[in-house]
């Protein structure tokens, strides 16, 4: 957004800044509630604490009561450029703050590891975040934020959340901010929906992009950490917002920013990291991190999301999710056009991504598909564990020790992928060894366990090789393992009541070897629940409307399995 007014330049540098050290020094003293700031390591959020920090400093001896915790949040999967700052930045501003005797005090905080990224993506196998599903937000930047600010207003009743945001960022961004200005209760203060006891002060909403600029590069900073590096590392990037600290779902998208994960699939590419890159040469030793990323976000030559290729038909339960596309009734004359036009056109997008459809008078009939498949798993884990140890040989020496992935969360996805998913050929401590030529750092997982590695490779055996879908043996052995678990875990138990039913469920959900299988199934099961209402007997009684299709959706018709047609 533009910047159409200065703040600083109209009431003069000095005075601006005087007036709102004074106001913050005026809501500091009006209460005992806690402050914490939002430090990103971005501008914004250096310019508030900068400000508090310089104002605080103007309040006589003993005055400076209340404790101001400075909050990051460290994803595990930041850029680690910018990680590496704020890590530094935290270390400095820790000693300066003692040394001055101000109140201020660091704290990084990082996501449970049941909900770190990789623990997700790699160990339950969760698609990289994309619009629709953009899971990773939550787990990583709300939870542990909120965490924090829920038991600082436990401990004290109520906290101040300082935030860098201002209306200049965005269009949206001041339309949210004028309507939290409406619903503020206490002078400057707004009351935040979601966290209740904590009010929200956002002392440079009406600062514009040069106001920011022009007081971080004009005063010194007060912990001792360079402004002009950080106008570096601008610099060295692509010109967009920062990603704050985030304490709701209402942001729009933190990835879209320099200051995001690393791994980011919210963006059609990372944008900090490649221009980072390109833009100075000491940084080329991340271009393997981009490769690993890039590898998260695969489209087809429409620039459609499509890595299909690497997850499982039926979700992360067994569950098929069967999706019709499009929607409404096709007898409807109102919609009779569109709905024939936009027929046609998913048939023609599915087959050019290569995926399992059935078309047929009422729609085009396709899997939703669900986690990544144990092989891709595998094979992704290898690539990270590989370019964590390209980049500690070739990089410089600040990354020589750097930690892609931490051994709490590899000790996590292995746990998941044996317990939860059933793969007791324990393939992680393989990897690893393979990988890094030294035994994993962990003992085994459970020694009771009677099944391993020997014993999936015996039943690899005897599944075979399909020559009809490649995939097909690594579901039946899915199968095979799941069935032994559940009869394993029922072994020792005096009384076996469910053992049935969860092996029927098992079977009934994860039987089918191929995806034709599968979605015919599922159009079958749909078919009969609807066949139970004289509506949907109107809806499937053959009004064949798309005649004179193309060459191509005719063929898809051609190809569709018996039980579709
Ligand atoms: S930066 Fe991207 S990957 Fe990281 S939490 Fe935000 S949306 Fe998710």
């Amino acid at each position: 957004m533009a910047d159409s007014k200065s703040l600083l330049t109209m009431g003069g540098l000095k005075n601006s800044i005087a007036s709102i050290c004074e106001e913050i020094r005026r809501l500091y003293s009006e209460d005992d509630s806690p402050w914490i700031i939002g430090y990103s390591g971005g501008k914004d959020s250096t310019a508030v604490l900068q400000l508090t920090w310089l104002a605080l400093q103007g309040l006589p001896d003993g005055h400076r009561r209340k404790t101001v915790h400075v909050i990051s949040t460290d994803t595990l999967v930041e850029n680690p450029i910018v990680s590496a700052w704020v890590e530094n930045s935290h270390r400095s501003m820790r000693k300066a703050a003692v040394e001055q005797g101000m109140p201020i005090e660091p704290h990084q905080l990082r996501p449970e590891v049941e909900n770190s990224f990789w623990v997700n993506l790699i160990g339950k196998g969760y698609p990289a975040p994309r619009p629709k599903f953009r899971w990773c937000t939550e787990r990583l930047k709300i939870k542990p934020s909120n965490k924090f600010i829920t038991e600082t207003v436990r401990g004290s009743g109520e906290a101040v959340l300082l935030l860098g945001t201002r209306k200049a960022e965005s269009v949206t961004r001041a339309r949210t901010m004028e309507r939290h200005e409406k619903g503020r209760v206490r002078d400057r203060l707004s009351p935040n929906a979601s966290l209740p006891g904590c009010w929200v002060y956002t002392p440079i909403e009406d600062w514009t992009n040069d106001d920011v600029w022009l007081f971080l590069t004009s005063t010194k900073n007060p912990w001792g950490w360079s402004n002009h590096d950080l106008m570096g590392m601008y610099a060295g990037a692509t010109e967009g917002g920062e990603c704050p600290l985030v304490v709701d779902t209402s942001t729009p998208s933190c990835g879209d920013s320099r200051f995001g994960c690393w791994v980011c699939t919210l963006v059609d590419k990372d944008r900090s990291m490649s221009a980072m890159i390109q833009n100075d040469e000491e940084k080329e030793w991340m271009l393997p991190l981009l490769r690993l990323r890039n590898q998260l976000d695969i489209r087809d030559d429409n620039g459609y999301r499509n890595d299909i290729q690497n997850r499982d038909f039926c979700r992360m339960d067994g569950r098929l999710t069967l999706e019709r596309s499009p929607k409404g009734d096709p007898k409807d004359p109102a919609v009779r056009h569109t709905f024939r036009r936009r027929a046609m056109e998913v048939a023609s997008r599915l087959k050019q991504a290569g995926r399992v459809h059935g078309v047929r008078d009422d729609g085009v009939y396709y899997l939703i598909h669900g986690p990544y498949v144990q092989s891709w798993r595998e094979q992704f884990l290898r690539q990270l564990l590989e370019t964590e140890d390209w980049v500690r040989k070739h990089g410089p020496e600040a990354v020589q020790a750097i930690e892609l992935i931490t051994l709490e969360e590899l000790q996590a996805i292995r746990r998941i992928w044996v317990e939860e998913k059933a793969e007791f050929e324990d393939s992680l401590p393989i990897i690893y060894q393979e990988v890094k030529g030294e035994p994993f750092p962990a003992g085994s997982l459970d020694d009771s366990r009677q099944f391993g590695a020997k014993e999936v490779e015996l039943l690899r055996e005897a599944i075979g090789d399909s020559t009809e879908d490649t995939n097909a043996p690594e579901r039946q052995l899915d199968l095979a393992r799941r069935l032994i678990e559940i009869t394993r875990k029922y072994r020792t138990k005096l009384r076996r009541a469910g053992l049935f039913d969860q092996l029927e469920s098992v079977l009934e959900s994860r039987s089918f070897s191929t995806e034709e299988e599968a979605l015919a199934w599922a159009i079958e099961e749909e078919d009969r629940a609807n066949s139970a209402s004289s509506q949907a007997q109107e809806l499937y009684s053959g009004v064949l409307i798309l005649d004179g299709a193309p060459e191509s959706f005719a063929s898809d018709e051609a190809e569709m399995p018996e039980a579709l047609s």
